[in-house]
């Protein structure tokens, strides 16, 4: 799969060019909004907001009237690309800066995974996994949308920090899954923490709260967390 990544920060887009490639990816960097319109071939597009010499939802406008190539936001802060979305509907996800690297290649095969599926291979066995990032997820009682970053259950809005949203949101990527403290801090928090692990628990506490029953997040003695709907 070849991706075309446009970003203008070249620190950012060294370090996606050398792990993308690492993951066996194909990758093609363009610096500006001109060189990401003048690019061929790609099979997915990561495209940073801000770039130098155009306004980056014009370049995501542009970029969908030309390919049916699924792209992936790079964006500062959520509650701008919420706003963007609303008004392009040119993308098919997003990632929110800073993003783990890890983050950032789940994104991708989900978005892949998707596309294909859409396609002519529709028959592709599900994994039981999160793999589609912006259509609600379904829990038990609970609705996590990821897009609008919005979780009901029993069809009532749960008023979740960013933070308790990350983390949830997290969990939710594989249900029934044990995650570790550190692989939650890696890609809630920053890939490289190296603070205290009780932050997790921390969070873990107010989010069991906000959820109404201790039940929804498991701790695992020793181990981590796993998220499941009560009994
Ligand atoms: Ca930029």
């Amino acid at each position: 799969m070849k991706i075309l990544l446009v970003e203008d920060d070249r620190s950012i887009a060294d370090s996606v060019v050398e792990g993308l490639t690492a993951e066996g990816f194909l990758v093609e960097h363009a610096a500006t909004g001109a060189a990401a319109l003048a690019a061929t071939g790609y099979d997915m597009v990561l495209l940073d907001l801000g770039l130098p010499d155009m306004d980056g939802r014009d370049v995501c406008r542009q970029l969908r009237s030309r390919s049916a190539a699924p792209i992936i936001m790079l964006t500062a802060r959520a509650e701008e690309f919420d706003r963007v979305l609303g008004l392009e509907l040119g993308a098919d996800d997003y990632v929110t800066k800073p993003f783990s690297f890890r983050e950032l290649v789940a994104r991708i095969r989900a978005v892949g995974r998707r596309t294909v599926d859409a396609g002519a291979d529709a028959g592709a066995p599900g994994s039981g996994a999160a793999d589609d990032l912006t259509s609600p997820q379904q829990i038990g009682a609970m609705v996590l949308d990821r897009r609008t970053r919005r979780v009901y259950i029993g069809g009532e809005e749960v008023q979740l920090t960013a933070k308790e949203f990350d983390l949830l949101a997290f969990l939710a990527t594989d249900i029934g899954a044990v995650h570790t403290r550190t692989e939650i801090l890696e890609n809630v928090w920053d890939a490289h923490w190296y603070g205290p692990t009780k932050t997790v628990d921390a969070h873990v506490a107010s989010l069991r709260k906000k959820l109404g029953s201790h039940e929804w997040i498991q701790a695992v003695r020793g181990v981590g967390f796993r998220l499941e709907p009560p009994a």
